[in-house]
């Protein structure tokens, strides 16, 4: 079992009476999403080329983002709420259009959340996704943490180990992860650990580790390209004991899928993969808001930079390169609003919609800010300007939350049944 695997347990038959979407927003949803466009415009935007040079964790716009009740796990729910789904893409893009790596220090703690709230009993639930948040007075952030150094892509790879001490009824995990958002710096980690390696990632599990456990520690705060204001670093785990409670689902749960798999039957969902299946349409919504912002960028400053006395939106070429641009960021919101409404509601991803709208959203924001960057010129390519933050920003969407050939892999799995290598 690996990341590209398809056969995740789907989710129930949509219920007869589906909520439909609408091209038209409803009221609500055109409120929240210009209220969360004011701050991305009057904070976060103004904000960015800072932290992205300091490259550390702009706490004072997370604690910001608290205090309107833009960060708080009671938002979150009212996002969630939306039966059309489509509340959560709205927030995304326009956080994002701000800026990605402000916007991913607000939202990373989304991935740990969805772990919790995936695969948690209504106790864990009550219990952790509230400190993944803190108060809008005492911040906190959470870390969902998959990767390892020899385990990116092929999730079943994972090596942390979670045994079972009897004695105690306490979990101890051991292990390395890689690349965590939030890592090390989060009140809440999630990790996620094999059980039983013969298993692959059917033997994994999902362990919350508690604030200032013992065992887990920092490791080295990755340096990046992009989304520089967003924490990312290794975690170490060494004999780290959590209490038997903190087994996401708890451990009655797990013993009986075990024996399901062991015995040879389907597994059910695997503890990393149905957060990465749950979060894409999400994280592509990210993706068309970095996309956006260097598009409407672009088309201002063409309409303004004259060369051979007119202005270079009059060369078809320009003009052209705008207008695909626009074209495919409508194109990508429109598979991210699909998947967003399907997953909502219910409706089985058959075609891998979900790994659509990452992969669509992704390429688009890696293209069209590099298209972006071109139509700015050599000011383009300068600091002085934001087109070069904002490609270097889209292009980890091409990378994380399953890389593009992963998504094309689920894709073409899905759509022939052929177990595509
Ligand atoms: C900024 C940042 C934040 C991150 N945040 C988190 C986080 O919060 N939690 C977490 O768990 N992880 C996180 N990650 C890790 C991220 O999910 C992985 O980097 C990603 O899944 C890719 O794994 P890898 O880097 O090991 O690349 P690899 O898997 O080594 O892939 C390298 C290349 O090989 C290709 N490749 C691999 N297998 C195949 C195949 N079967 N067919 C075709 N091509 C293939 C890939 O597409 C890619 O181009 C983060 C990474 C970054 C950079």
């Amino acid at each position: 079992m690996s990341a590209t695997d398809t056969t995740l347990e789907q989710p129930a038959e949509a219920a007869p009476e589906t909520p439909p979407f609408s091209m038209e927003l409803s009221q609500d949803q055109k409120d929240i999403r210009d209220w969360v466009h004011g701050f991305a415009e009057g904070v976060v935007r103004p904000a960015a080329a800072e932290w992205d040079e300091r490259e550390e964790t702009p706490w004072p716009i997370i604690q910001e983002a608290a205090q309107i009740g833009l960060y708080s796990f009671e938002s979150l729910g009212q996002f969630f709420a939306d039966e059309t789904g489509l509340m959560l893409p709205l927030v995304n893009e326009e956080l994002f259009w701000g800026d990605a790596g402000i916007g991913m220090s607000i939202m990373g703690t989304t991935l740990a959340v969805a772990a919790i709230f995936g695969q948690g009993t209504p106790e864990q639930i009550g219990e952790w996704i509230p400190q993944c948040y803190g108060t809008a007075d005492d911040v906190k952030v959470a870390a969902f943490c998959a990767s390892e150094p020899n385990a990116g892509s092929d999730v079943s790879a994972v090596r942390t180990r979670a045994k079972f001490d009897e004695a105690t009824g306490e979990w101890v995990l051991n292990g390395q992860k890689a690349w965590a958002t939030n890592g090390g710096i989060s009140d809440v980690h999630v990790i996620i650990a094999t059980v039983d390696p013969e298993l692959g990632s059917r033997g994994h599990a999902a362990f919350i580790v508690p604030p200032g456990t013992p065992g887990l520690t920092q490791g080295t705060k990755v340096k990046k390209h992009g989304l520089r204001a967003s924490h990312t670093a290794d975690v170490f785990l060494d004999d780290c004991r959590v209490p038997g409670a903190c087994l996401l689902g708890g451990k009655e749960r797990l013993d009986e899928r075990l024996a399901r798999v062991r015995e040879g039957k389907k597994g059910k969902s695997q503890a990393a993969m149905a957060t990465f299946e749950a979060s894409r349409p999400t994280v592509g919504a990210q993706a068309i808001g970095i996309a956006r912002a260097a598009y409407e960028y672009a088309l201002e400053y063409a309409k303004d930079r004259e060369q051979f006395g007119k202005a270079i939106i009059e060369n078809q070429a320009i003009a052209f390169a705008l207008a695909d641009m626009k074209l495919e960021i409508d194109a990508a919101r429109l598979l991210v609003w699909r998947a967003s409404w399907m997953g909502r509601t219910g409706q089985p991803f058959r075609n891998a919609e979900g790994s659509m709208s990452k992969l669509k959203a992704g390429e688009v924001a890696t293209w069209a800010t590099e298209r972006a960057i071109h139509i700015l010129g050599g000011n383009g390519y300068t600091r002085e300007f934001p087109v070069e933050r904002w490609h270097r920003d889209a292009k980890i969407y091409t990378i994380f939350e399953g890389t593009s050939e992963i998504q094309r892999l689920v894709i073409a799995r899905a759509i022939s049944g052929v177990h595509v290598r």
